[in-house]
């Protein structure tokens, strides 16, 4: 009965005949295992076995190269990350400074004066010249007034003011337009940055989530069956000599 167990099983790899402790069934080993081995040996059977050395080392195998994969992902995202930071910087600049400098001195001096006829300084400023005006030319403080009682002097310069004021102010207006569409267009390509990001992350996360945990969860799979392997090892040799000493 034994002869023949021993006569019966060479492992498939290496055509040794090693002690039937050390042999394990072709069909007990995984799957992902048979793939790798049948690179090598395109003649294995199931039906045959497997010396526990040679498995060892096609276990080995296939966590490292597990492993480097991993490693490869790793770098490619690492890359990914360091582009897009990149890019990012690029694209949220202050888009109002560069606006401003493209302005000529007749725009710049249109806004200015834009900005000071909307003040409270402009309308109580007006206000005294006006109230001054009047006083001047109606309580005789001058003995020949330059502009008496209906002031048409007065009505010329006010409609002269009215008609300068309004096309500065509109000059004005057209570029605070301007400058608003720049803004909503940098706004929109900020926008659909983050958006990009925001779906470049779950991709990300997703690659995370499949592929890395499958490929950790297959690694601790090997690992466990290397443990509980040395584990019934250590067992059987404990109990060899367990029962060595009283031969002795
Ligand atoms: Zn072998």
């Amino acid at each position: 009965m034994k002869i023949t167990r021993l006569t019966n099983s060479a492992c498939q790899v290496c055509g040794k005949r090693p002690p039937v402790v050390e042999l394990v069934r072709a069909q007990l080993v995984r799957p992902v295992l048979i793939n790798i081995i049948k690179q090598s040996h395109p003649g294995w059977s199931d039906e045959g076995f497997i010396c526990t050395d040679d498995l060892n080392h096609f276990r080995y195998e296939y966590v490292r190269s597990l492993v480097e994969t991993e490693k490869k992902d790793l770098s490619d995202l690492e890359k990914e990350v360091l582009e897009s930071i990149s890019r990012q910087e690029i694209l949220s600049e202050y888009v109002d400074k560069e606006f401003e400098s493209r302005l000529t001195i007749g725009q710049r001096l249109s806004d200015r004066m834009a900005q000071f006829g909307g003040s409270w300084t402009f309308i109580i400023l007006f206000a005294c010249v006006l109230m001054s005006w009047i006083v001047v030319n109606s309580v005789a403080v001058l003995s020949k007034p330059f502009d008496p009682y209906p002031y048409i002097f007065l009505n010329l310069v006010l409609s002269c003011l009215a008609a300068i004021q309004a096309p500065i102010i509109m000059m004005s207006q057209n570029r605070q337009e301007a400058k608003d569409r720049v803004r909503a267009t940098h706004d929109y390509q900020v926008n659909l940055k983050a958006e990009l990001e925001i779906r470049q992350l779950h991709q990300k996360l997703d690659h995370l989530l499949s592929n890395q945990w499958e490929r950790l969860v297959e690694i601790q799979e090997v690992q466990l069956e290397l443990l509980s392997e040395m584990r019934s090892h250590g067992m059987n040799s404990g109990g060899d000599e367990r029962e060595v000493p009283p031969d002795r």
